[in-house]
């Protein structure tokens, strides 16, 4: 590296952090951007699932994640939590109950 041949002055490394610091600070901003239009499309989707029946929602009884997956035929109701890993068996649904049959 041609830095080692020369120790950097304070001023240098200053600088240098100066700019790396602008360079997170433009990343975080453009990931806060993608992120909140990331949450409102998955908003949307789950909204219009939820609407039309399509929604089957689970909240992880081990960390509180809510699980929320689309009833199509080809897209598996997860039997773990994706953020922990753990069963979701013993969690409650969060859907309508399943319907019964009360006379
Ligand atoms: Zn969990």
């Amino acid at each position: 590296m041609v830095r080692e041949s020369r120790k950097m002055t304070m001023r240098e490394v200053q600088k240098e952090l100066e700019g790396m610091k602008n360079d997170i600070q433009q990343s975080m901003q453009f990931l806060n951007v993608l992120f909140a239009e990331m949450d409102k499309c998955n908003m949307v989707l789950i909204r219009l699932l939820e609407k039309g029946g399509l929604l089957h929602q689970k909240t992880c009884a081990h960390c509180g994640f809510n699980v929320n997956t689309p009833m199509f035929d080809d897209i598996p109701i997860p039997e773990e939590c994706p953020a922990c890993q753990k069963s979701l068996d013993e969690t409650k649904q969060t859907t309508l109950p399943e319907e019964k049959e009360e006379e």
